[in-house]
């Protein structure tokens, strides 16, 4: 009679007579992993949510980088070879991309997830330097969380237009993901909700706030005239700092891609509080304070109502 402890000798011996076997096992189940690669770590995020253990996905530009100005590297152009999906935000955010979609041979399918989404126009008459061309589509659609939905749809039919196997999957996540998302969008509602009118304006460093603004309401004003890649000139900091005053503006944030050392500057000078950094283009690692989509969200919407609060 088999007892417990001679069953599972036996099948130690079975594994261990045929080593092969088991590692191609191994293998197949890595394998069976759809390889996507997301330009950079908001989508990389988004990607991950929806594809959960049946994707293996990897970004481009890593956290804390500048995806507007971002150099690939050689190792790059061999993850996109490797891809079997690659998503890309679009709306004119990766310049870059193109031409590293080229060098790589250019066969895997490359998905834009803000297909769909209308676009706002940047402003025409800021000098941020950051890489936007004025007049031209605001890339930075994601900061509106009904968007997101959109992204999502997209990622949800990609991933099952390269891997229909997962569609249930697939659809079951998106869902899920869904769900946080309008509870999310809920949340900053009632924020701004509960912000004095008068005081829903801040400063911020460059355009990446205006999706935003459009849907909650707060108004987000980057100075003329400043280059992130650039010193401001006086005569440029003295007109921020007039209209800070004229305007009542209570706070200036600092953005993770933007240097820190002008609005800090510009706050020393006028008595406006600095609310902290914002998290516009880019997520932290898992140690920082926006690891993921949702958490960057409920970061900045946080660090928007300490600042704004009376
Ligand atoms: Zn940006």
């Amino acid at each position: 009679m088999l007892t417990r402890r001679s069953l599972f000798v036996a099948a130690a011996l079975l594994v261990s007579a045929s080593p092969a076997f088991a590692q191609d096992k191994l293998q197949d189940k890595f394998q069976s992993k759809l390889i996507v690669v997301a330009s950079f770590s908001i989508l990389g995020d988004l990607v991950k949510n929806v594809g959960g253990d049946r994707v293996n996905v990897s970004t481009l530009v890593p956290p804390g980088g500048d995806a507007h100005v971002y150099t690939p590297t050689p190792a790059d152009a061999k993850r996109l070879v490797e891809a079997q999906l690659v998503i890309v935000n679009g709306l004119g955010f990766e310049g870059w991309l193109s031409r590293l979609v080229k060098a790589s041979g250019g066969r895997m399918p490359v998905i834009t997830a803000t297909t769909g989404i209308k676009p706002r126009k940047l402003p025409g008459d800021h000098g941020h330097g950051h890489g936007h061309s004025h007049g031209e589509a605001d890339p930075h659609a994601w900061q509106s969380v009904a968007n997101v939905r959109t992204y999502v749809t997209n990622i949800r039919e990609a991933l099952i237009a390269a891997d229909s196997a997962g569609a249930a999957i697939y659809r079951a996540n998106a869902d899920a993901y869904f769900g946080e998302l309008d509870k999310l969008d809920r949340e900053v509602k009632e924020a701004v909700a509960k912000l004095p009118a008068e005081r829903r304006k801040v400063i911020s460093t460059h355009d990446a706030f205006g999706y935003f603004a459009d849907a909650y309401g707060i108004t987000f004003i980057a100075p003329q005239g400043v280059s992130t890649e650039s010193e401001a000139s006086a005569k440029d900091i003295a007109a921020i700092i007039r209209q800070i005053k004229a305007q009542k503006i209570p706070a200036v944030f600092l953005e993770n891609v933007t240097d820190p050392r002008l609005m800090r500057r510009i706050a020393s000078e006028t008595g406006a509080a600095v609310g902290g950094t914002l998290y516009s283009d880019s997520l932290t690692d898992e140690k920082g304070d926006a690891p993921t989509y949702i958490g960057m969200v409920r970061h900045n919407i946080k660090a928007l109502t300490s600042a704004l609060t009376n």
